[in-house]
């Protein structure tokens, strides 16, 4: 049996946009961002999470400052009775050339072999042309790029749907 995903790519999606974001009093969630993982979870979707964190391989923070967030934020969606399936990020730098930073598609190939999704049903949001190429290369045309963090250039936008944020994707995603 396969399962159908969303992926959500976390900075600008998930909360809200800090360069090197790494400490848990900086880390503040987008409004909606319970409702709508609520709203997926009612549809039977499995939320995963992946995520470039550069700033482990530059040293700006360490793979356990990481951890520490990522720890605090899991359980602030369990406090909202979210499940998160998976949480899948990339510590290498660009000139790492590895095959997990997006865009390359690692993550999500790594996802789908562990999970068994059904990448033609699922869907990923991202605030980053790389989310979006990331997704296609792995399978996933279904995109939206939100404009809740990093600056997007729409009309160079291989996106599906752009919205304002994910609040807005229950009026897109409805079966
Ligand atoms: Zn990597």
């Amino acid at each position: 049996m396969l399962i159908k995903s969303i992926f959500l790519d976390r900075d600008g999606v998930i909360n809200k946009e800090l360069d090197y974001l790494h400490k848990i009093d900086m880390f503040e969630f987008i409004e909606g961002i319970f409702d709508a993982c609520k709203y997926y979870q009612s549809l039977k979707y499995k939320i995963i999470i992946v995520t470039n964190q550069s700033g482990i391989s530059r040293g700006l923070y360490t793979e356990s400052d990481y951890q520490k967030l990522t720890q605090w934020m899991l359980g602030q969606f369990r406090r909202n009775n979210i499940k998160i399936l998976d949480i899948f990020h990339c510590p290498h730098s660009p000139s790492a050339r590895c095959g997990c930073r997006k865009p390359n598609p690692g993550m999500f190939f790594q996802a789908e072999a562990k999970h068994n999704i059904d990448m033609t049903k699922s869907w990923m949001i991202g605030d980053k042309e790389a989310d979006i190429k990331a997704a296609n290369l792995a399978g996933i045309n279904n995109t939206i790029l939100v404009r809740s963090g990093h600056k997007i250039e729409e009309n160079n936008s291989n996106a599906m749907i752009i919205l304002d944020s994910i609040v807005q994707s229950k009026e897109i995603i409805k079966t």
